[in-house]
């Protein structure tokens, strides 16, 4: 007969402490310590902290390294634990097991969470417990919050954790568990100046919100004739990776952030010291290289599709048989809108797809190889962090592509409401582990009913957060211009539900002419935007058509937006 006992979920309830619950969790500590004695499981949750009412389920955080997530798994389903039935928040890269035992008469329910100890998940677990236990005002908000949702009506569990959370990370930043940004300052006064590094529809749509604030608004970019140059005080033309050209932005401007993750490391480390540069220096450094930003994610304890560094066509092949096929070939650096990878459907795609991804990435780099995922949903969180160190996501919002190009999103996504938290908490997670000030995305893939594996991070706005500007309280580009510029986050509440469609260019490079606006704006409900580049070609991103239904109904609101986007074409 296993130790550990099979578990019984119930509805939340608040119940009063248990002063057993100590030695359950030591019982069950020293039946994990038997299995694996290098395992230091601790007891934290509420019913670690003595008279704190709560569930009475006993937490026990198990830290480990990334590595052995996965045998440490071994070991405790070989105890009888099993892992969380139905959807869950917790990946198979930071598992949650459940179980229980007897104790005095009683059964006594046992989470057990595996932690990868390169995060600061169990820092923050360890500071709220001790702050509990010293704090008791803390301890009767807490209790009264989590009353609030229990009298609400809150039948499953996990829906129960996911609503106390907010309180949770007021408190976390309030007790100083969460680090506030390295880089804070005090608010930045309209009439500064903001520099952005990029000077596409990005940068023009993200000045348009800093215009409204009062902000001046200086620009870096090569094309005298680029989106955001209609809307710039000031445009220094200079190339991305221009160390001289961003030395010039800066000089006037009292904050920096880029509207692209491909302006170069070594030109922000230029000014870093001169001028605030938001997001900052070490999301760049993550997201602008995909095998960094895959080694990051890993540590944080996020799933992402099975992968492996590779170089040349022996370790390819070699990577691909382990892997198993279909997969994806990608260039580290400098890869968008599906550009600089490829797909592998079977071995005789390795060659031709290693030449191509090389043909755009140069030789004897290493390239990331991964699964390709037979995905249900795409979608990506927005999320910001502000320079007191609070984190705030929008909704999440679903997410179309065609050949690796966004074609069109809907949000708040209509996907199960513990997917859409788990995705927002996943954001807020790692903006916070990469010490974010302003907005960051993330895209996830929705893998069967269960699974949300990291795709990408983006330390900028995004073509996904288009929606908000029409579609929620706050732009996710006003949103960012407040973060960047010390002043507390807006609202996120959505308008309604919101579908956004890119329009595409097609056909062969010419000059851009617009047709066909007056029938698409015959829909009064929906917003156009164009970028105003002045050459279209076949596929490039020349604007977008927001619609929002008031109702929430994001498929009346997308077919109002696809009737409208079939107007505008591009005359020749
Ligand atoms: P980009 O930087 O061009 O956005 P991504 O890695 O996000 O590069 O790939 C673009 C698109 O290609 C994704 O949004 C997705 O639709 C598809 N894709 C990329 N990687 C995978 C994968 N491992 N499995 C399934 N689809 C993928
Ligand atoms: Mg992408």
């Amino acid at each position: 007969m296993s130790e550990i006992l099979p578990y019984v979920s119930e509805p939340p309830a608040v119940s009063p402490w248990d002063p057993r619950a100590p030695h359950v969790a030591r019982t069950v500590a020293n039946l994990i310590g038997r299995a694996r004695p290098d395992l230091r499981p601790e007891h934290v949750g509420s019913t670690a902290v003595p008279d704190l009412p709560g569930k009475g389920v006993v937490d026990l955080a198990i830290p480990a390294p990334p590595d052995d997530i996965l045998a440490i798994a071994e070991a405790l389903l070989g105890l009888g634990f099993r892992r969380q039935g139905g959807k869950s928040p917790w990946p198979s890269t930071r598992p949650m097991f459940v179980g229980a035992i007897d104790y005095e008469g009683d059964r006594f329910r046992i989470h057990a969470h595996v932690i990868p100890s390169t995060s600061d998940e169990l820092h923050e677990l360890r500071t709220f417990r001790d702050a509990l236990r010293r704090d008791a005002t803390l301890r009767d908000r807490y209790v009264a919050a989590k009353r609030r949702i229990v009298d609400d009506g809150e039948q499953s569990g996990q829906m129960y954790a996911v609503r106390k959370s907010d309180f949770v990370a007021d408190a976390l930043l309030a007790i100083g568990a969460r680090p506030r940004p390295a880089d804070a300052g005090p608010p930045i006064q309209p009439g500064a100046t903001i520099g952005i590094l990029g000077g596409g529809q990005l940068g023009r749509m993200l000045g348009i919100a800093a215009r409204q604030l009062g902000y001046g608004v200086a620009i870096l970019d090569p094309d005298p004739f680029c989106p955001a140059r209609a809307i710039a005080d000031h445009q220094v033309e200079a190339a991305y990776d221009s160390v001289k050209g961003a030395r010039e932005l800066a000089a006037g401007c009292a904050v920096v952030t880029y509207e692209l993750e491909h302006v170069s490391a070594e030109a922000v480390e230029a000014i870093v010291s001169r001028v605030p540069v938001r997001p900052g220096l070490a999301a760049l450094r993550a997201t602008q290289d995909r095998l960094a930003e895959r080694l990051f994610v890993r540590e944080q304890g996020e799933l992402t599709a099975d992968w492996r560094a590779v170089r040349g066509l022996d370790e390819l092949s070699a990577a691909a048989d382990e892997l198993g096929y279909p997969l994806r070939l990608k260039a580290p650096i400098g890869g968008y809108d599906g550009r600089s990878q490829a797909r592998i459907a079977g071995p005789d795609d390795l060659g031709p797809a290693l030449a191509a991804v090389e043909r755009q990435e140069g030789r004897g780099r290493p390239l990331l190889l991964e699964r390709e995922l037979a995905f249900d949903a795409e979608v990506s969180v927005v999320c910001a962090r502000d320079v007191e160190g609070r984190t705030l996501a929008f909704p999440v919002s679903r997410n179309v592509h065609d050949r690796g190009i966004l074609v069109e999103s809907v949000a708040p996504a209509p996907i199960d409401p513990l997917h859409a938290a788990t995705a927002r908490d996943i954001a807020e997670r790692l903006a916070r582990a990469l010490d974010v000030v302003g907005v960051m995305t993330v895209e996830l893939f929705l893998v069967g009913d269960r699974d949300l594996a990291v795709n990408e991070l983006a330390p900028r706005v995004h073509n996904s957060g288009h929606w908000t500007i029409e579609g929620a309280a706050t732009s996710q580009f006003l949103q960012h211009i407040r973060a960047i510029c010390g002043l507390p986050l807006g609202s996120v509440e959505p308008r309604g539900g919101a579908a956004m469609i890119n329009l595409l260019g097609s056909g062969s490079k010419r000059a851009a002419r617009l047709t066909g606006l007056p029938e698409a704006l015959a829909d009064p409900s929906v917003a156009v935007h164009v970028y105003g580049k002045r050459a279209v070609f076949d596929r490039r991103k020349m604007g977008h058509v927001t619609a929002v239904a008031a109702d929430g109904d994001t498929d009346a609101a997308l077919a109002r937006a696809r009737d409208a986007a079939a107007h505008l074409g591009w005359a020749d």
